[in-house]
């Protein structure tokens, strides 16, 4: 079973819902944590896994032969991203623009372009005292975190209850990290940021047919739209966590949850049974 922990928000307490679920599932099942916020992974803060093995992700980028190439302009026509420019006799590629898709390869005429691998990020894996762990970064100054994504899914364990932490947002990393999930966690806080991010989000599981719940974080600021707003679209709230200075403080110096407030596993694994239930309810 796959479990994406998704917020339309950042700083809503992903990462505190993420590592306190793989943490209470620990010893009952085989739990895998998947941390797919490439650009500012930090479950590793929490966890402190050992990490054993690492793989570099590249994407393959144009040459070009300017030898065969007779400035035709097919590979710019089709490039989708503006990341190919023909300029009179001139052929300029922009690297960072590319997605590494190859149709421009693929159509050029001449068959003048060919294409050579460029390191976009990395993913890493270990263990932390049996939890199967995972994550990806992206190196500073790329912008294509999808390859990333998809590298670090490629290690998903189909036997364990897999755990997927995704980057805040709705663009598509988070489409990337969040397809093929059994079940949507989205997590959000009851202000006016929270619900105007929540509402985006709500509809990107609905677009990809994924069955979602709302964890509400920090319950005691704001006011009471989040709940109003889940009550009309059906959305079940699943887990309440108030605005607390303890929670807080274990936070900042990143202790997980239910290790500094034991008392809280129980409540994440009423979390994970509701999550099971809903999820065999959509797919039934
Ligand atoms: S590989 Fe795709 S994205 Fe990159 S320059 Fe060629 S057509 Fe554009």
């Amino acid at each position: 079973m796959i479990i994406s922990i998704a917020s339309g928000k950042g700083g809503t307490g992903k990462t505190l819902i993420a590592t306190s679920l793989a943490l209470s599932l620990k010893g009952k099942s085989a739990v895998q944590l998947l941390d797919c916020d490439v650009e500012e992974p930090n479950d590793h803060i929490f966890l402190k896994p050992s990490l054993t093995h690492s793989e570099s992700v590249f994407i393959p980028i144009p040459k070009v032969d300017r030898s065969k190439c007779t400035y035709y302009g097919k590979c710019a026509e089709v490039c989708a991203y503006n990341a190919i420019a023909v300029i009179k006799e001139n052929v300029l590629v922009f690297p960072e623009l590319c997605h590494g898709c190859g149709a421009c390869s693929y159509l050029c005429p001449e068959g003048a372009i060919s294409e050579e691998n460029k390191e976009v990020g990395v993913v890493e894996m270990g263990d932390s005292e049996g939890i199967d762990f995972v994550h990806g970064k992206l190196n500073v100054g790329e912008v294509m975190a999808p390859p990333i994504i998809r590298k670090v899914k490629e290690y998903v364990k189909p036997e364990a209850t897999v755990i997927v932490d995704v980057s805040p947002g709705t663009s598509c990393p988070v489409v990337e990290a969040i397809k093929d999930s059994d079940f949507c966690l989205l997590v959000t806080e009851p202000t006016p940021f929270g619900l105007n991010d929540l509402v985006l989000a709500v509809e990107v599981t609905r677009e990809l047919n994924i069955p979602c719940g709302v964890v509400l974080n920090r319950a005691g600021v704001g006011d009471g739209k989040v709940d109003e707003y889940c009550r009309s679209e059906n959305i079940p709230i699943l887990l309440t966590i108030p605005l607390d200075t303890d929670i807080a403080s274990l936070y900042s110096r990143g202790i997980p949850l239910v290790e500094g407030i034991p008392e809280w596993r129980e409540h994440f694994i009423e979390l994970f049974d509701k999550i099971k239930e809903l999820a065999d309810e959509s797919s039934s």
